[in-house]
């Protein structure tokens, strides 16, 4: 395995392996990596005949009070398990590479980044959908990974691709979880005892909408209720919002028809953790 720094490194490689006739698996990720992040990576392993995985802790996805700062960063915890789970390529760019001081655009989506997220962070969408963006023009990808863990984001990169016509397949995987059903994520280390033991609560809120809609219900304003009621029962978590949404337009819809997500972000302390489930009617 190769750990690169430069775009020009990582063209060059990219562009040998082309002659050999590989396709081309890309998994992006902002470091500190856990089982989710590996499943992404077998999961390209499983599909391509190069397997790059970008490590990059992209500033301009994060807002002026958010944690870029306090990011947890281990480079060589991070390569030991990449190597492990058959990553060809590790590219760890610094921002400097990757962001000219001069640098003057955006790729902004629209329409799907003004809600969930979008309104707690109202610049984190374009800051991820740009920096995409460039991942992809340097490498080139056939196929590109993402968690359902984060599926605003997902589905968000993956009408970009449509719509600016990367040629390539987003691939969407599904969100891997601790033993108590908490949705592994590199901010986890941030709770404190009391936090990490209440926030399981995420996952028995989506399990009490999942079993309302097998009920029967559709009402999206008594789903939400329920889940607000579940997530009121940890007295550390404070809810930044639950939403259910149609899957695309990311707009809020009043019944679940067919399929819906149903999102959520909760506080624990300064720590933001998010959590998703997609609700599905009689398919
Ligand atoms: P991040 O390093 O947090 O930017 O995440 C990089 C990629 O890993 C994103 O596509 C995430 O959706 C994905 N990911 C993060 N956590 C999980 C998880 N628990 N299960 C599956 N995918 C995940």
């Amino acid at each position: 395995m190769e750990l690169l720094k430069t775009k020009a490194e990582m063209r060059q490689a990219v562009a040998a392996c082309r002659c050999d006739g590989l396709s081309v698996g890309l998994v992006p990720t902002m470091g500190y990596l856990h089982e989710g992040h590996i499943s992404l990576v077998r999961a390209a392993r499983a599909e391509n005949g190069l397997v790059v995985v970008s490590i990059f802790v992209n500033p301009t996805q994060f807002g002026p009070s958010e944690d870029l700062a306090r990011y947890p960063r281990d480079l060589e915890r991070d390569l030991a398990l990449c190597r492990e789970a058959g990553a060809d390529i590790v590219w760890n760019p610094e921002a400097a590479e990757m962001y000219a001081e001069d640098a003057a655009t955006w790729v902004v989506v629209e329409g799907l980044t003004e809600r969930l997220c979008g309104e707690s962070r109202p610049t984190h969408f374009r800051g991820v959908t740009t920096v995409v963006s460039k991942l992809f023009n340097v490498v080139r990808p056939d196929r590109a990974y993402f968690g359902q863990k984060d599926a605003q984001q997902a589905f968000v990169v993956r009408r970009m691709t449509q719509d600016l016509d990367f040629g390539l397949d987003i691939v969407i995987c599904p969100t891997v979880r601790e033993a108590d059903g908490l949705a592994m994520s590199s901010r986890n280390i941030f709770l404190s005892p009391e936090d990490r033991t209440q926030a399981s609560v995420l996952r028995r809120a989506l399990d009490a909408a999942e079993g309302m809609v097998a009920a029967g219900e559709r009402r999206t304003a008594t789903i939400k209720e329920r889940v607000q009621q579940v997530l009121a029962e940890a007295s550390l978590a404070r809810p930044d919002y639950v939403e259910i949404v149609d899957t695309n337009r990311l707009q809020p819809t009043e019944v679940v028809e067919g399929e819906a997500l149903l999102a959520l972000a909760v506080f624990f302390g300064r720590t933001r953790l998010i959590d998703n489930t997609i609700l599905r009617i009689g398919l």
